[in-house]
């Protein structure tokens, strides 16, 4: 399955849309990964205000 790039919030999303924006604004073409194993444990994802998941650093 191809992992695409929530244009929006850069989640890495594997569906036709993106689970948090509901937005099927999705690029292939993205670089780098952060995966945020624990929201409440990492200080990235709670300056990004993230959740867990996984992420891209550059998207398109
Ligand atoms: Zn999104």
């Amino acid at each position: 399955m191809i992992e695409k790039a929530c244009l929006k919030c850069k989640r890495i999303v594997t569906g036709k849309q993106c689970p948090i924006c509901k937005t099927s604004k999705l690029s292939t073409k993205w670089k780098g990964l952060l995966i945020i194993l624990d929201a409440k444990e990492s200080k990235i994802a709670e300056k990004m205000n993230l959740t867990e998941g996984k992420y891209a650093l550059k998207v398109k």
